[in-house]
């Protein structure tokens, strides 16, 4: 018999008023998995999450955590803990007291409490920090004790709302780390909401990218990013071309809806340099802007055939780099790197 997933929605639907924030969804997530749920604002991510949570009441559907039906359970009732993106750490207790405040109403003795609270804030790499209060912290140390303080309490599976949103990008890149190191370290399941692309790549084992309350591609970080099954996904994950009707007609010469993204294309430093053949499509046109990244520039190139092509170069070999601006220019690609987006997957 295999494990019961550690989160099994079925038909999971709510509705404010008109609104179907979440549309009748079926997800299974595997125990000790990084699951992360990524969309634009409003898709319903942070309602999915909050129904796990117990924080909202399905309108349909059912919640089934770790083989059992929690769909009528209260919040406190269920084997989950939640991180908000503001951190709700109690100002006037030390951070020591913050962590062991959930043990606490959960009858833990003072002696084990406190036991309990110092290991987790050693976890998260703040040892020293215990006496400290919560206004005497930095944004990144308050995220760590609010980590702390919600797996203090061994929740088996934890929910996490943008944890890292209110973070500098360096911090940011830092605590996306630790966050991964401690998920391996606890070994519990990670549902991760985030509207980050790059975020959701880094961290996740699996993405539901949701859309309007539904998934729209469910995968690896890889299968998300390589093979987008939808307009959609390709342009909110990543950058894309995105070729239909007359663009797909004029430059790649096929009918239907496609897209390439801009690392694949090589631009050529002059035109006319081959015909285009089976396996390489070959396009002319001219630079209309370069923008520099530092380990990478964009190229925007305005091909004859009409179409505005975003180009991604690294920059590893452009010591002599000048601006190509007005540059007639070849641009290639091999055939194999369009994705068609109506292909069943
Ligand atoms: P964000 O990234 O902005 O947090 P999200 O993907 O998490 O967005 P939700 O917060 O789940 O999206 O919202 C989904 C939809 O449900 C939105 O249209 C939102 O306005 C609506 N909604 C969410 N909560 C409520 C509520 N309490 N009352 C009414 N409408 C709500």
């Amino acid at each position: 018999m295999t494990a019961a997933p550690a989160i099994r929605l079925t038909g999971l639907t709510k509705t404010f008023g008109e609104t179907r924030a979440v549309d009748a969804l079926d997800l299974d997530i595997a125990a000790g998995e990084f699951f992360s749920m990524l969309g634009p604002s409003g898709s319903g991510k942070t309602t999915v999450l909050r129904l796990i949570a117990g924080f909202e009441t399905p309108t349909d559907g059912t919640i089934e955590l770790f083989g059992e039906d929690v769909t009528a359970r209260a919040a406190f009732d269920r084997p989950v803990n939640t991180v908000f993106q503001d951190y709700a750490l109690f100002p006037h207790m030390t951070v020591l007291e913050n962590i062991a405040y959930g043990l606490r109403v959960r009858g833990v003795g003072r002696a084990e409490r406190l036991d309990r609270a110092q290991a987790a804030l050693d976890s998260v790499r703040l040892g020293s920090f215990g006496s400290r209060k919560p206004a005497q912290l930095s944004g990144g140390q308050r995220q760590r004790v609010a980590l702390a303080r919600a797996t203090v309490v061994q929740p088996k599976a934890l929910l996490l709302d943008e944890p890292l949103g209110a973070l500098d990008l360096k911090l940011r890149e830092q605590m996306q780390v630790e966050l991964k190191e401690l998920q391996r370290e606890l070994g519990i399941t990670f549902i991760f909401v985030t509207h980050d692309q790059e975020e959701a790549l880094t961290l996740s084992d699996r993405i539901a990218v949701f859309n309007d309350g539904r998934i729209a591609q469910l995968g690896t970080p890889a299968e998300i990013y390589e093979r987008p099954t939808s307009p959609f996904v390709a342009d909110f994950v990543g950058t894309s071309n995105l070729f239909d009707g007359e663009d797909a007609a004029a430059v790649l010469g096929r009918t239907g809806a496609f897209s390439l993204r801009p690392e694949k294309i090589r631009l050529r430093a002059d035109e006319g340099v081959a015909a285009a053949t089976a396996e390489v499509v070959r396009s002319v046109g001219t630079v209309a802007e370069e923008i520099y990244l530092g380990t990478s520039t964009r190229v925007l190139v305005d091909l004859d055939a009409g179409y505005r092509l975003v180009v991604l170069e690294q920059n590893a070999a452009r010591f002599a780099a000048r601006d190509r601006r007005g540059d007639r220019v070849t641009a290639e690609w091999s055939a194999s790197d369009v994705i068609d987006l109506a292909a069943p997957v």
